[in-house]
């Protein structure tokens, strides 16, 4: 057993490190089928003390640290960059810490499921508004700060999950402990607000994916849920994407209430429809054109009523615009995504699609009336990788599947965009298939680029996108020098995610 093994063992106790091969290989990932780097070490701290004396440990020998939440980012980014290093798994640090109930305040350990928090509140009709990203049941509220995601239900309403947070611990890279927002002030009992006592610094750890501290404990404002909702299901005409958008436009521009509003493309439906995966579409739907639907809530009838009707009046105003009947088996999906969990759901679904595809995706944010281009672009990409893409579909029988997933209204006049390459893993049917890997890599950057230059903006970088922007040559030169600042000032020795970015 190595020194360094030893001493962080006598942080951690035997039972929760390793550094056998199986639990090395079971760290070396994500959820995409391309990225893998072996760590050396898997630890799984109990507490803040712990990551401090770990974080110094690893400064002392120059070992990097990546941390791990759920482990679902779609870009690698909690797992090491290059073979080595020690992977933090968060998730033993998954209590519930304090409930406010008087404030709506929830503080919990950064490595809690948003299902789990969410199961406790729902015992006093509350939730978290936005319910963090469509991962939930498994993702991390640490992960999901990290990258500031949204996606599993209540965006449109609430926004990514950082607008929730009221206040974070992190543990620095060098392993000092820190708490921001209220709790800057050591005589504050609990946390209560997030902006003041100087600069908002817990937002210098929002979306930083996982370059710039550990967050251990955060504190998110809750919600109660509004006791009537109401949710619908549309079939739009053949210019689906571009009818989604001016729908979603005049939802923001008449400032109406919703909740969920998504898009879901004709594409996704018709594949989706052959594979069984929408069973309510199956025979409901006609034509398998693109799907709209919207969740609403309230606090009365007469409310849920009047938000109903002006929502109805833009969509149906639409061309060619029919509406589904009011249950899941009529194919109103809408139901299921608010009644039944189904926002945590519907993309491990979609993800299954075929056995063994797996996205190379470009999960974005961008402004509404942009995507319809981004999507139109993306079929013309399509069109010219299709050499590319054939020597893949001759091994497999099958064509890898250009296009976007559900796109979801969020804050302000936003998406979140979720396209990309769904392709095939090289080990698809057990052999390896090295050339699907080369095809693969080259045409998720090539993708990446294409979407990066319409100007969208990332928000879960992890290995491959935070590197990719450096590589494009996307970021702005003041931008990029001001965050290599920042991250030098606080991890002096680049001991947190190195690699990320390209800083060294
Ligand atoms: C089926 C599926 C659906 C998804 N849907 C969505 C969606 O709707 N919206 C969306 O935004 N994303 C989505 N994702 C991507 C991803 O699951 C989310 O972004 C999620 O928030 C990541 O959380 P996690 O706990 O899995 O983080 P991880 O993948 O473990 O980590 C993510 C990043 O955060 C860092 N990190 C994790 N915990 C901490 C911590 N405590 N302190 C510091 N850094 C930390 C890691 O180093 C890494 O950089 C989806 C993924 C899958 C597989």
């Amino acid at each position: 057993m190595s020194e360094l093994y030893q001493k962080l063992e006598d942080i951690v106790s035997k039972n929760y490190i390793s550094n056998s091969e199986y639990i090395r290989h079971a760290y070396s990932r994500n959820v995409d089928p391309l990225l893998q780097c072996v760590p050396d070490i898997v630890i799984r701290p109990k507490d803040a003390q712990e990551i401090s004396e770990i974080l110094k440990i690893a400064n002392e020998e120059n070992i990097p640290v990546f941390v791990r939440g759920g482990g679902d980012c779609e870009f690698g980014g909690s797992k090491p960059i290059g073979d080595g290093g020690i992977v933090l798994d968060m998730k033993r640090m998954n209590r519930i810490i304090h409930f406010n109930q008087e404030n709506l305040i929830a503080t919990v350990e950064a490595g809690i499921s948003w299902g789990r928090l969410n199961e406790y509140l729902s015992m006093y009709g509350l939730y978290t508004g936005c319910m963090g990203p469509g991962s939930g049941m498994t993702a991390s509220i640490g992960g999901g700060i990290s990258h500031h995601s949204v996606g599993g239900g209540g965006c449109a309403k609430y926004g990514a999950c950082t607008n929730q947070l009221v206040s974070l611990e992190v543990v620095l890279p060098t392993g000092e402990i820190i708490e921001t927002g209220s709790q800057a002030n050591k005589f504050s009992p609990l946390p209560f607000n997030r902006f003041g006592n100087g600069p908002d610094l817990a937002g210098l750890f929002c979306g930083d994916n996982g370059i710039l501290g550990v967050k251990t404990k955060a504190s998110l404002k809750v919600f109660p849920k509004p006791p009537y909702a109401n949710y619908k299901t549309f079939v739009l005409n053949r210019k689906s994407a571009q009818v989604s958008s001016e729908i979603l436009y005049e939802i923001r521009h008449k400032g109406i209430d919703v909740y969920d509003a998504m898009y879901i493309m004709d594409l996704v439906v018709t594949v989706g429809c052959q594979q069984g995966l929408f069973p309510m579409w199956e025979s409901n739907l006609k034509r398998k054109r693109g799907i709209f639907f919207y969740t609403i809530e309230a606090n009365s009838e007469v409310e849920l009523e009047e938000k109903t009707k002006q929502l109805d009046n833009i969509i149906l105003s639409k061309n060619k615009t029919e509406e589904l009947g009011s249950e899941l088996s009529d194919g109103n999906i809408a139901r299921w995504h608010y009644e039944e969990q189904g926002h945590w759901q519907m993309y491990h679904n979609l993800w299954g699609m075929f056995p063994a595809l797996e996205p190379l995706t470009a999960e974005c944010f961008t402004p509404i009336n942009t995507y319809p281009h981004i999507l139109a672009d993306l079929d013309q990409w399509d069109i010219e990788h299709n050499d590319d893409i054939q020597k893949i579909t001759e091994i497999t029988g099958q064509r890898p599947i250009t296009g976007s997933g559900p796109i979801l209204l969020i804050d302000g006049c936003n998406v979140e965009l979720t396209c990309g390459f769904t392709s095939y893993s090289a080990y698809f049917d057990g052999k390896h298939h090295s050339i699907i890997d080369e095809i693969n890599l080259k045409l998720w950057k090539s993708i990446l680029e294409r979407v990066t230059k319409h100007g969208v903006q990332w928000y879960m970088m992890g290995d491959m996108m935070s590197r990719m922007m450096v590589d494009f040559g996307a970021y702005q030169e003041k931008f990029y020098e001001l965050m290599k600042n920042i991250k030098k000032t606080l991890d002096p020795n680049s001991i947190l995610s190195r690699g990320k970015y390209n800083f060294e």
